[in-house]
C-alpha cells in the first residue's frame, strides 16, 4: 500500500486515535502540521482551516479526502472492516495481542474454524511497544506492531476471520457454545473460546484527568507520539518495562525525559536491561519517591504538581507531555454477569487456582478438573494478562495463546465423544 497523508493541527485531540491507529497497525503514512501553511492543503481542507475548522483529515492513494475522520471510518475505508463469515465457528478468541494472535494461529492452523475479534489495532499492549528486546528469535529487537502486524497475516494466510473494532460485551453460555453480544449489536457463536482480552493501564484518579485526555495527557505510551516530543519535557508515570521502553525511547526525541515513579528503587519492577538503559541516558532522568498531584494547563496540559513522598516537598513542574503507564486493570467487563469466576480485581482464574475457591463447585458442572488455562466455565479459556497470576510477557502471551488451543482441542474432542 503505499503512504497516507494525515493532516492536522498538532496538538488537535482528534488526531491522537489516529496516528496511534495507523502507527499500530504498521500504515505507513506522512504527516503535516495544516496549521504551518493552510494554503497549502487539499482543497476540501483548506477550506475548513480558512472556516476556523481545525480538524485532522486523511487523504487516501485513491485520492479521497476524509475530512475530520473516525478510527472505525479509517478502517472502513482501508478495507479492514469484516462481517463474519460463518454462523458458527469452532473457536472464537478476544483480543489480538500476543496471546489473542497466537491462539489465533495454531487453531486456524490445526484447522479450527476460528474468529478473532479485536476492538482496537492488532497487537494489544505489544503493539504500543516500540521496541521489544527480549523476544526470542530478534536479537536486535522488533517494533512490536510489526511483530502484532507479522502475526496477523499469519492468522490471515491461515483462514482466520479478524473482526477489527469489534468489543465484546457480554457473553452467555448455553447449549454447550458460547453467545457473545458485540458491541456492534452482531452476536457471534462458538463452540470454545478463549479470552486474551488483556489489561489496560489504570488512571491517576485526579479531577480533572479527563480534561487533558489526549491533550498532553496519555495512557501508555504509544510510539506514534515520539515526533511530537521533540525539545519538550517529557513525564512517564510508572516504574515497569513499559515506562521504562518508553523514557528510553522518547529520550531520542525530548528535551529531557523524567521518570516518575513510587518506589525509591527501579531494580523490583524494571528488567535488568532495561534500568541500565535510563540510568546512564544522559536526559532520563528518575524522580524517585514521586507521585503526580495536580494537572494544570488551559486547552492542553502544561504543568503538573510532583509530591516527594520522602520530604514532604511538593513542586510545578513545566510538562509538554505526560505517558501514564501504571498498573493494570483487566479487560473483564464482559464475564460480569456469567458463572466465570473472577478475582477482586477482574483477573480471569483458571485450571488449579479455580479449585478450593468456595464459589467453584456450584459452577462447575463436569467431573473432571478444569483443564490449565479454563475458566470455571467449560470450553472457555483464558490466556496471558487477563489470567489471574500469569507472568506478563509477551512470550508468555504468546506461549499461553499456544496451550490454550491445546486444552480446546481436548475439550472438543470431549464433546464429541459426548454427542456420539
Ligand atoms: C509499552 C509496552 C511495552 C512492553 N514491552 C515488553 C517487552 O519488551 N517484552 C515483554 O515481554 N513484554 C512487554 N510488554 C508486556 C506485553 O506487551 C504484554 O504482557 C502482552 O502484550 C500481553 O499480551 P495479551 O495478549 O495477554 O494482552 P494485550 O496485549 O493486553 O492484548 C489484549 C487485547 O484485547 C483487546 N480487548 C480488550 N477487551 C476486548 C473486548 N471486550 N473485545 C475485543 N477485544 C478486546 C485489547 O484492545 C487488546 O488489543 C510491554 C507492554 C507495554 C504496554
Amino acid at each position: 500500500m503505499t503512504k497516507l497523508t494525515l493532516f492536522g493541527s498538532p496538538d488537535a485531540p482528534e488526531l491522537y486515535p489516529l496516528r496511534d491507529f495507523l502507527q499500530r497497525s504498521v500504515v505507513q503514512y506522512d504527516w503535516v502540521d495544516a496549521t504551518a501553511d493552510p494554503t497549502a492543503l487539499p482543497a476540501g481542507l483548506r477550506q475548513a482551516y480558512a472556516a476556523g475548522q481545525r480538524v485532522p483529515a486523511i487523504a487516501f492513494p485513491d485520492g479521497q479526502l476524509l475530512l475530520n475522520p473516525t478510527v472505525q471510518e479509517v478502517a472502513q475505508h482501508l478495507g479492514w472492516i469484516n462481517k463474519p463469515s460463518r454462523q458458527e465457528y469452532d473457536l472464537s478468541i478476544y483480543g489480538a495481542g500476543p496471546a489473542g494472535l497466537s491462539a489465533a494461529v495454531y487453531a486456524a492452523s490445526e484447522g479450527l474454524h476460528t474468529v478473532l475479534i479485536e476492538r482496537e489495532a492488532i497487537g494489544g499492549q505489544a503493539g504500543t511497544s516500540s521496541l521489544i528486546e527480549n523476544y526470542m528469535g530478534f536479537p536486535e529487537g522488533i517494533a512490536g506492531a510489526e511483530l502484532a502486524e507479522r502475526a496477523r497475516q499469519q492468522a490471515r494466510r491461515f483462514g482466520v476471520d479478524i473482526l477489527l473494532l469489534r468489543e465484546g460485551v457480554k457473553a452467555t453460555f448455553y447449549n454447550h457454545r458460547i453467545h457473545v453480544d458485540l458491541a456492534s449489536g452482531d452476536q457471534l457463536v462458538a463452540r470454545a473460546n478463549i479470552c486474551a482480552t488483556g489489561v489496560e493501564y489504570a488512571k491517576l484518579s485526579l479531577p480533572n484527568e479527563t480534561q487533558f485526555f489526549n491533550k498532553g495527557l496519555y495512557y501508555g505510551a504509544g510510539a506514534s507520539e515520539a515526533m511530537f516530543c521533540r525539545g519538550k519535557d517529557v513525564f512517564v508515570v510508572g516504574g515497569g518495562n513499559s515506562a521504562g521502553q518508553a523514557a528510553s525511547y522518547f529520550a531520542g526525541f525530548a528535551r529531557k525525559v523524567y521518570m516518575v515513579i513510587r518506589k525509591g528503587n527501579l531494580a523490583a519492577t524494571l528488567s535488568d536491561y532495561l534500568v541500565k538503559r535510563v540510568t546512564t541516558t544522559p536526559n532520563v532522568e528518575i524522580l524517585y519517591h514521586a507521585t503526580v498531584q495536580e494537572l494544570a494547563g488551559h486547552q492542553v496540559l502544561e504543568g503538573i504538581k510532583l509530591a516527594n513522598s520522602q520530604d514532604g516537598t511538593t513542586t510545578w513542574h513545566e510538562a509538554g507531555k505526560l505517558f501514564i503507564c501504571i498498573g493494570g486493570q483487566p479487560n473483564t467487563d464482559w464475564a460480569r454477569e456469567t458463572a466465570i469466576i473472577r478475582d477482586p480485581k477482574g483477573y480471569l482464574i483458571t485450571g488449579p487456582d479455580l479449585v478450593g475457591r468456595p464459589s467453584f463447585p456450584a459452577c462447575w458442572p463436569l467431573v473432571r478438573p478444569p483443564y490449565h488455562l479454563e475458566t470455571s466455565v467449560p470450553g472457555s479459556f483464558a490466556a496471558g494478562d487477563v489470567r489471574l497470576n500469569s507472568v506478563k510477557r509477551v512470550a508468555s502471551a504468546v506461549g499461553e495463546g499456544a496451550m490454550a488451543v491445546t486444552l480446546v482441542h481436548k475439550y472438543l474432542a470431549e464433546q464429541d465423544k459426548m454427542a456420539g
